[in-house]
This record gives structure tokens, C-alpha cells and sequence, in this order.
């Protein structure tokens, strides 16, 4: 498939007239082909005035069919074969087995959201059957269920070209719910967007969608982001960036007439513990087991350790030892966009003033490429410094050393929220633990024992997201199938005759749903 260049406007490939926009290389350096002109604030226009005309249509597709549109996405996204990987190794220098995993990642959660859709408990299906003979006042008939919001727009990833993009997890679970998306590409990727973008609107021809159910936009996101985010027609957001990008939408939504949900997953450093006993048993594999995982991707995850906190003694010791052995084994590695690897290179400058350096990866024998590091500081230094929160996007890590429980609880009440919190404890550590829960409850969205925080499953129960900056609004998760609620919202139906009620709610319970029948869940 010869990349265009081009937005698609519904059905249309349509040309930007702004500054353009060419992927960079990051491991060479070097710009890739073709230009993408950035779209300018008709083009937003255009895509918001077919989304809202599609949203009444889209929204009250059939379960079976709005299933089957996610599902023919994936297969379309599949059939684009190595074209696909091939862009978006070039595009963002990950490796090519990554960037596979994120394609069959990215496929899973759109049948996973299928499945979901189909089986129709988002709708969350409640009927209170009326009682005309209720006393003093009858009660009326009283149905409810979830309605799609309206038109989303959302903000491409840098460090998920597929999963966390044009087709990922907020595009996935905005149609899921009903909503037509319009997605403002993230410029580091913009190939691999066009590639995922035609495979959508192709979907959307085959299944006989209205056509403004998709958009794909190129351009500044001062300009159209911001465009896109102030438009009447749209109801929600999701993005997946920087604390200021976030900041920014967020601002200009509940500046609106009309202010809008902003779903922002922003800065995480995600504290890891390690208790006295595992530390003592099991130091080597600790070492191991956080070396991996910080350098995995170039540290380039929401979810990297960027904290460590343990109280003192010989077996932290020996533990920062081990993994200040092992740091300088790992090459550096490429990363995303040269702005991210400058920006890593500045915030390991910062903290490296605040710090002590305990350990370097190999130094970069290749452009924009990030170098590992392990830093070390006491409990008092972190809480006497605000900088020393600060998320350094990449293999940047900060041991905090306590002398004891009690400044353990300090430095944990005093972080701010975070998409994890990782306990690494055997059984003796279980009253530490367990006295320490309810701080990070408070803190984290996902809280794992003896596991590594990046890796995150797309599941049921899955909870990515957590109290600001972590996300900008904690009751939410932007992976897992609970997703979808973001981008609903609840309609009560009064003494509607059958015939008026949508199908979810008609008597016969013709969908054959489990609802919450007269306050009993149906088996
Ligand atoms: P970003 O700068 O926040 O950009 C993400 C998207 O938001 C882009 O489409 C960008 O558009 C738009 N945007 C940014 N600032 C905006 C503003 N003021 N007004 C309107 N739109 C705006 O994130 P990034 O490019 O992915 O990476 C930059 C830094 O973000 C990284 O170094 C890292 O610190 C952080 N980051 C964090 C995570 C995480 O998961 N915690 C993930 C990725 C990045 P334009 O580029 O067109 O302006």
C-alpha cells in the first residue's frame, strides 16, 4: 500500500494545507518519506460535523453489529501484514518482535472489546417494574440504561504506536461504547497511523457504517488538538502523553461553554517496594528482576519502576550492589523521537543534581539513543525535594533508602498518584505490607505483589490509570474492558410503552441481558 500523506475525513483522503509533518528514524536519524501536511481547523470541522452525524446511527447499531466492526478492524489491521511492522519499526526504532506483540495486543483488544459489546452488560440494564398501588404515591415504571456519549477525539501515543493509537485501547473502547472517534495522529508515527487508519475506514465501508464513525487528522495539537477538544460536537477525550499536553486538553475542555471529560493518562513513576525478608531472601533475583524491567523498552513505559523504596541495611546494600553490577551490562538503546531522547537526557541531568548516581547502562554508539540509570538518595533528601518525583520518561531509576517503617509511610503519603505500586515481600514482611495498604490503595490504581509493574494485561479486571497526574481522573481505567464506561453515560426511561423502549429495555428482554430486575440481578 503506497502511503498517501493524507488525512481521511470519513471516507476522505483529503489533503492538510499546514506545516508538514515526516516521521524521523530515530536509530538513523533520518526522515521518512512522504510528508504528512498538518490539517488546519476546517478539516476539524469537517470530521467533527460527520461524526455527529453519524453518532445516532452508530450508537444504536446492534450489539452483534458493532462486535463484528471491531472485529473486522483487527482482521484489517492483520491483513496489512509487514507493511505495518515494517513503518512502525522504522518510525519509532522499538524492535520488531515489539512491535509484533503490539500488533497482536492491539488485535486482542478489539476482540476482546467484542466480546464485550455482545455480551451487553455495559449497558447496565436496571428496571423497576411499577406498583400502582403503592402508598401514599404509585411508583412508576422506571427503566434504565448506558448510552454513547457522543464523538471522542483522541491523542495518539508516542510510546504505543499501535496499541495506545489510531486503533488502540481509547479508539477501541469509544466505538465499544458507541461513539465515532476522530483521532489527532501523534507526529512521531504518522505512517503507521495512515497504515491503521485506512484499515479502519475500510471497516467502516464494509460493515456499512456511516462514514463519519472514523477520522484520521494530522497537524499541531495547539492547532487542531486543541481545535478538536473546544468543537461542540465532541463529547469526551483520551490521550496518553505528557503532563503538560494533558494539562493543556484538559484546560481548553473545561474552558468550553460546554466542559468535557479529558480521560488523560499522563506521569507515573510507579514506587516499587522491596520488604526486609525478600530483600534478604532473594536479592539476586530482586536485582535481576528490576534491571529487566526497567530497561525493557528503553524504559519508554507509563508503567516503568522509576522508584524504589526499601528501609537500610545489609540486604539493600548488597541489593543496590547487584543492580549496579548488572546496569552497566545494558546497552543504551534507541528511543522513541529525538525530543523524548532529549528529554530523557535533561531529566537524568536533573535528578543527577539532586542524587547520587549509583549505576550507568553502556554509554549511546547510536543517535537519540538513552543510557540507563540508577539513582540513590535518603528518605529526608525525597521529601525535602519535589523534583525528586518528577517522571524522567525512560531507563531512569531513584532508590529511596529509609531508616525505618515509619519513613517508609512519610515518603508513600507523600507521592502522588501512580498508575502502580509494587510490593516485593514473603511472608514474614506480611504486617509492613499489610500497615502499608491502605496508604497505597489512596495512591495507585494497580497495586502487585512480587511482580514488575510494566507488562500490563487487557482484561476484565485490569485497572491502568490512578489519582492525578497518574490520569486525570481516578475513577478510570484506559486499558481493560472497564474502559468503556468512560465513554458512557446512564438514560432513565419513566412509563415509556413498549414500543417506544429500545430494545435493551423492552419487557421481553428481547436481547436476552442479565439485568437488575426490581433490585435482583437476573441469573
Ligand atoms: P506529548 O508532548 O504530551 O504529546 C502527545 C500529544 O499531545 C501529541 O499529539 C501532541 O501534539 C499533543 N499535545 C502536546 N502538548 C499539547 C498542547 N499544549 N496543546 C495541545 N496538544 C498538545 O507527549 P509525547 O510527544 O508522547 O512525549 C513527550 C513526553 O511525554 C515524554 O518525554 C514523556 O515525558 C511524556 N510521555 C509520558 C507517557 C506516559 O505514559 N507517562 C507516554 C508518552 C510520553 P503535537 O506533538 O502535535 O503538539
Amino acid at each position: 500500500m503506497t502511503l498517501t500523506g493524507k488525512m481521511l475525513i470519513g471516507q476522505h483522503a483529503t489533503a492538510g494545507t499546514r506545516e508538514a509533518i515526516r516521521a524521523i528514524n530515530p536509530a538513523t536519524d533520518t526522515a521518512l518519506e512522504p510528508a504528512y501536511l498538518g490539517g488546519n481547523g476546517e478539516h476539524v470541522t469537517q470530521a467533527c460535523a460527520l461524526a455527529w452525524a453519524a453518532l445516532d446511527a452508530y450508537r444504536e447499531t446492534s450489539l452483534e453489529a458493532r462486535a463484528t466492526f471491531l472485529e473486522t478492524i483487527a482482521a484489517h489491521i492483520e491483513a496489512l501484514g509487514d507493511e505495518l511492522i515494517d513503518r512502525a519499526v522504522a518510525e519509532t526504532g522499538l524492535p520488531r518482535p515489539r512491535i509484533q506483540g503490539e500488533r497482536a495486543r492491539t488485535c486482542g483488544q478489539l476482540r476482546t472489546f467484542a466480546r464485550t459489546v455482545r455480551a451487553g452488560e455495559w449497558l447496565d440494564v436496571r428496571v423497576d417494574n411499577p406498583q400502582p398501588q403503592r402508598q401514599p404515591l404509585p411508583r412508576p415504571d422506571l427503566r434504565q440504561r448506558h448510552i454513547a456519549l457522543g464523538p471522542v477525539a483522541v491523542f495518539g501515543a508516542s510510546n504505543f504506536p499501535l496499541a495506545f493509537s489510531v486503533a488502540g485501547g481509547d479508539t477501541a473502547s469509544a466505538l465499544a461504547a458507541g461513539c465515532p472517534v476522530i483521532v489527532k495522529a501523534h507526529g512521531a508515527h504518522p505512517g503507521t497511523s495512515e497504515l491503521v487508519g485506512r484499515a479502519v475506514a475500510k471497516a467502516v465501508k464494509a460493515c456499512g457504517l456511516p462514514e463519519g464513525v472514523f477520522s484520521l487528522l494530522y497537524g499541531s495539537g495547539r492547532e487542531v488538538g486543541i481545535a478538536l477538544v473546544t468543537d461542540p460536537r465532541i463529547k469526551a477525550v483520551g490521550f496518553t502523553g505528557s503532563r503538560s499536553g494533558g494539562l493543556a486538553l484538559i484546560q481548553a475542555a473545561q474552558a468550553r461553554p460546554e466542559p468535557i471529560p479529558v480521560y488523560a493518562e499522563m506521569s507515573s513513576i510507579n514506587p516499587v517496594y522491596l520488604f526486609p525478608a525478600a530483600l534478604a531472601a532473594r536479592g539476586e533475583a530482586l536485582a535481576q528482576g528490576f534491571v529487566a524491567s526497567l530497561t525493557q523498552g528503553a524504559g519508554q513505559f507509563c508503567t516503568n519502576p522509576g522508584l524504589v523504596i526499601a528501609v537500610q541495611g545489609p540486604a539493600l546494600d548488597r541489593f543496590i550492589s547487584l543492580a549496579s553490577g548488572l546496569l552497566p551490562t545494558c546497552g543504551a538503546q534507541t528511543m522513541l523521537t529525538p525530543g523524548i531522547a532529549s528529554a530523557y537526557a535533561a531529566g537524568v541531568g536533573a535528578l543527577a543534581e539532586h542524587a547520587k548516581v549509583a549505576a550507568q547502562g553502556l554509554p549511546a554508539t547510536g543517535p537519540n539513543q538513552g543510557q540507563a540509570h540508577l539513582f540513590v538518595t535518603q528518605a529526608q533528601a525525597f521529601l525535602a525535594n519535589e523534583h525528586l518525583q518528577a517522571e524522567v520518561f525512560g531507563a531512569a531509576s531513584l532508590l529511596v533508602v529509609c531508616v525505618d517503617n515509619e519513613e517508609v509511610r512519610q515518603v508513600s503519603e507523600h507521592l502522588e498518584g501512580q498508575l502502580t505500586a509494587t510490593l516485593h515481600m514473603d511472608e514474614n514482611d506480611l504486617p509492613d505490607a499489610k500497615a502499608l495498604l491502605p496508604v497505597l490503595e489512596r495512591k495507585a490504581g494497580r497495586l502487585l505483589v512480587n511482580g514488575w509493574p510494566t507488562g500490563v494485561e487487557v482484561c476484565d479486571a485490569m485497572v491502568h490509570g490512578g489519582p492525578f497526574p497518574a490520569t486525570s481522573d481516578a475513577r478510570s481505567t484506559s486499558v481493560g474492558t472497564a474502559a468503556i464506561q468512560r465513554f458512557l453515560r446512564p438514560v432513565c426511561y419513566q412509563d415509556f410503552l413498549d414500543a417506544l423502549l429500545p430494545a435493551a429495555l423492552q419487557h421481553g428482554n428481547p436481547l436476552l441481558l442479565r439485568r437488575l430486575l426490581d433490585g435482583q440481578r437476573e441469573a
